[in-house]
């Protein structure tokens, strides 16, 4: 709450190329905003490098707002928010901040009760869900279910069919999400993996109000393998135990032609222990090139040491211009700094 005693929520949207619902959306938001008493809502905007006239949109509502220097995707455009969002208010942040698209395919009369949930069950976060995916492409459907289905069940983390990246967290819990420094983001599986109470509440799927999904078959494919191995260490354990079987199994298999050779007097003909060893060793080549390989590829990604986005513009007080690139600091030093907050 601020000094009046108002509870302060900040509304983040991350918009690509979403000149034609802007206004719409904002005004909607508007609505649901004075229909809450005593809450002030705060905007943050987030344009991530749209090439049509989403961000003249964006300045026109005078709202804050960061514009990326090229598209990023929607998670680095989440993340730059809830950053926004954290360092508000003197770095006191919001008592609560929203994710909410730009399509108006989130209700936005639903922040209300997501507040109310909030308050009567004392949680840190009210998300919402999806429980029909009506006028979505089939195909699309079915490949989102199944992934929920191999999460669940190769991930420590729960993530719920349907669930979408709309959601109203506490401080803490937004705090909790900034600080987690990962590039290669999937917030679902970061959300859930923060821990804390989440309520959730349902809605029934709704039309893009203007433009078209900006997800194709392929990016959906590749943001999948993304939270899988983010959240999963199943694939490198499954690759390990392979080996380890493979390894066994040439061990058996020469004991027995040992054993045929030493109890009835068989020759070993020469490729039958050639292979035995040749399985042997491809077996703990591949067990051993696992575990080499997860190292690697902690470290390859952790000394990239990349920012999440980089802002060619903001409108956001001088301390809250996140990822350093719109002040005139060298390069490297943007980065590290940006790398110290999270
Ligand atoms: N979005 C974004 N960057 C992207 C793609 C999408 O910021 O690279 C925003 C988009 O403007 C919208 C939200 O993320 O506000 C959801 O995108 P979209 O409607 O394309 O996804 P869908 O609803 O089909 O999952
Ligand atoms: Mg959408």
């Amino acid at each position: 709450m601020d000094q009046n005693g108002r509870t302060t929520i900040d509304i983040i949207v991350p918009c690509y190329n979403e000149e034609q619902n802007i206004d719409a959306f904002y005004h909607a938001v508007r609505e649901v905003e004075a229909s809450m008493e005593h809450c002030d809502f705060s905007y943050y905007f987030v344009d991530d490098g749209s090439t049509d006239g989403t961000l003249d949109r964006i300045r026109d509502l005078g709202v804050h707002y960061i514009s990326f220097s090229r598209n990023f995707g929607k998670e680095a455009a989440m993340y730059a928010g809830l950053k926004a969002s954290t360092e508000s208010r003197g770095g006191l942040g919001a008592d609560y901040s929203v994710i909410i698209d730009a399509d108006l395919q989130h209700p936005p009369q639903l922040i209300r009760e997501m507040l109310q949930v909030i308050r009567e069950t004392g949680c840190d976060s009210c998300a919402a869900r999806r429980v029909s995916r009506k006028g979505e492409p089939r195909i699309r459907s079915f490949f989102a279910r199944s992934f929920y289905r191999i999460m669940n069940r190769f991930c420590d983390i729960e993530i719920v069919d349907g669930a979408v990246d709309f959601r109203m967290m506490s401080r803490r819990m937004v705090k909790a999400v900034v600080s987690m420094p990962e590039t290669q983001r999937f917030s679902k599986g970061i959300f859930a993996w923060v821990g804390f109470d989440t309520r959730w509440i349902e809605f029934e799927n709704v039309q893009r109000a203007s433009g078209e999904s900006h997800w194709s078959m392929w990016g959906l494919t590749k943001y999948a393998i993304t939270g899988f191995l983010d959240f999963a260490e199943t694939p490198l354990k499954v690759t390990g135990v392979f080996g380890g079987i493979v390894s066994a199994g040439s061990v058996i298999y020469l004991i027995v032609e040992l054993l045929k050779t030493l109890i009835l007097g068989k020759d070993v003909p020469g490729y039958e222990s050639l292979i035995c060893l040749l399985l042997l060793f491809g077996g703990l080549i591949v067990a051993l090139l696992s575990v080499i390989g997860e190292y690697i590829g902690r470290m390859y990604m952790e000394t990239k040491n990349r920012p999440i986005f980089i802002a060619k513009e903001s409108n956001l007080p001088p301390r809250e211009n996140t990822a350093g690139t719109v002040d005139p600091i060298p390069e490297k030093e943007s980065s590290i700094e940006e790398r110290s907050h999270q």
